[in-house]
C-alpha cells in the first residue's frame, strides 16, 4: 500500500465511459507525470455497466498513481464527487469530468493560480460554450440564471464542476452534515477566498451525455431546495393571489344570483375549480420537495457505499472480492 501523501488529487467521475476513458488517460497521464509534483489521480466508477471497471483495472497495472474507488451502484454524479472527497489524500483537489469536455491542461493553470494568489478555490469558467447544443446551452443558462437569484450573487456564473479545492475546502465540504450537497452551490456558499481561470468548453471526446433529462431536473430541484425556501413563499403567494380570484369569483356569482338572472354559468365553474386545483396542486408539490428533502436526511442513509478502492488492494484483484464487505462512507 503506498503511503506517501500526494501533492494533487484529481477526482473523475465515470459512469459508463468506455468510449472516452481510453483517451481521457492518453492526455491525462503524461500531463500529470509532466506537473513535477506527487498525484493520485481518482477515478471514482460511479457503478458503471459497461467495460468501464476492467479498462481502469488494466490501466492501473502500469499506473501506479491511478486509484479506483468503485461505488456498489449508479448513485449520481454528485454523489460520486463526494465519495472522491471523502477519499482524496491531496493538499489540493481537483474536480474534472472525464468526457475532455474540461481540457485537462487548465489544471496547470489552476496550480499556478492557487499558489500565486493565495486562495482556496480555483474555479473553471467556461469563456464559450458554443460547442455545447443548443439545448443543452438554453438549460444551463436557466439553471445559473435562478440560482444566481437564489444563492446571491456570489455564484460563478458558468463554472461547472471543473475547479481546484484546497484541503480547507475538502475538510469543510466533507464535515457539512447535510446530504445530496451539490457541490456548485456548495463551495461558493462556503465562501472561501477564490480565483477563476477561463477556459473553452470542448465538445464531448466520446460516448454521449450521462446526464439525462431526469438527472438535471433532479439537479435542479436539490440545487433550489438546498438553497433556498423561496419556493415555499412563492407557493404562499399563489394561495393568496388564489384565495383573491376565488373571492372575486365567489361575489361575482352572489351578485349574479341576486339580480335573479341565474346563469347556467358551467365554464365559470370548470375554470374557478381548475384555477385552485392547479395552485393546490403546485402547493402540495413544492410542500413536498421539502418533506422529501427532510424525510431522506432524516433517514441518515449513506450517499453512495464504496464497493472497492484499489489503494486497498495492492495486487488490483477483481471487485468481487471485496465488494461483499463494503465500507460505509457516511456522507
Ligand atoms: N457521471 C457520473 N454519474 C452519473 C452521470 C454522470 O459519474 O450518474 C459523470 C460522467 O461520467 C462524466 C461527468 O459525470 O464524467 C459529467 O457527465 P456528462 O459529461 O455526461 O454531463 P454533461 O457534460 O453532458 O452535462
Ligand atoms: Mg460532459
Amino acid at each position: 500500500m503506498r503511503t506517501e501523501q500526494s501533492v494533487l488529487s484529481v477526482v473523475v467521475p465515470m459512469y459508463d465511459e468506455e468510449e472516452v476513458l481510453p483517451l481521457f488517460f492518453e492526455r491525462m497521464h503524461p500531463l500529470l507525470d509532466g506537473l513535477g509534483i506527487s498525484y493520485e489521480l481518482i477515478v471514482v466508477d460511479d457503478g458503471s455497466r459497461d467495460r468501464t471497471a476492467a479498462l481502469l483495472l488494466e490501466a492501473a497495472r502500469d499506473w501506479p498513481q491511478l486509484r479506483i474507488v468503485r461505488l456498489l451502484r449508479n448513485s449520481g454524479h454528485q454523489a460520486a464527487l463526494s465519495a472522491g472527497f471523502r477519499r482524496a489524500r491531496g493538499e489540493f483537489l481537483v474536480t474534472i469530468d472525464a468526457d475532455l469536455q474540461d481540457p485537462p491542461e487548465v489544471i496547470a493553470e489552476f496550480l499556478a493560480a492557487v499558489r500565486e494568489q493565495d486562495v482556496d478555490v480555483v474555479y473553471g469558467v467556461r469563456s464559450d460554450r458554443s460547442s455545447d447544443t443548443w439545448v443543452k446551452r438554453t438549460t444551463a443558462r436557466m439553471y445559473y440564471r435562478l440560482m444566481c437569484r437564489l444563492v446571491g450573487e456570489e455564484i460563478p456564473f458558468d463554472a461547472g464542476d471543473f475547479r481546484l479545492v484546497s484541503r480547507r475546502v475538502v475538510d469543510a465540504v466533507n464535515a457539512l452534515p447535510e446530504d445530496g450537497r451539490v457541490f456548485r452551490l456548495v463551495i461558493p456558499w462556503l465562501g472561501f477566498p477564490s480565483a477563476q481561470v477561463r477556459y473553452v468548453r470542448a465538445e464531448r471526446m466520446a460516448g454521449t451525455t450521462k446526464y439525462n433529462l431526469s438527472k438535471m431536473l433532479r439537479l435542479t430541484f436539490d440545487s433550489v431546495t438546498a438553497f433556498s425556501a423561496a419556493p415555499l413563499r412563492l407557493a404562499t403567494w399563489l394561495g393568496l393571489l388564489g384565495g383573491l380570484v376565488s373571492c372575486a369569483v365567489v361575489i361575482g356569482a352572489l351578485a349574479v344570483k341576486l339580480a335573479g338572472r341565474s346563469v347556467p354559468g358551467w365554464t365559470s365553474t370548470v375554470l374557478a375549480v381548475g384555477v385552485i386545483g392547479a395552485i393546490q396542486l403546485l402547493c402540495l408539490g413544492l410542500l413536498g420537495e421539502y418533506v422529501a428533502r427532510l424525510f431522506q436526511s432524516s433517514q441518515r442513509r449513506p450517499q453512495f457505499l464504496v464497493g472497492y478502492d484499489s489503494l486497498d488492494d495492492p495486487g488490483h484483484h477483481t471487485f468481487q472480492e471485496t465488494a461483499d464487505a463494503p465500507d460505509k462512507d457516511m456522507p
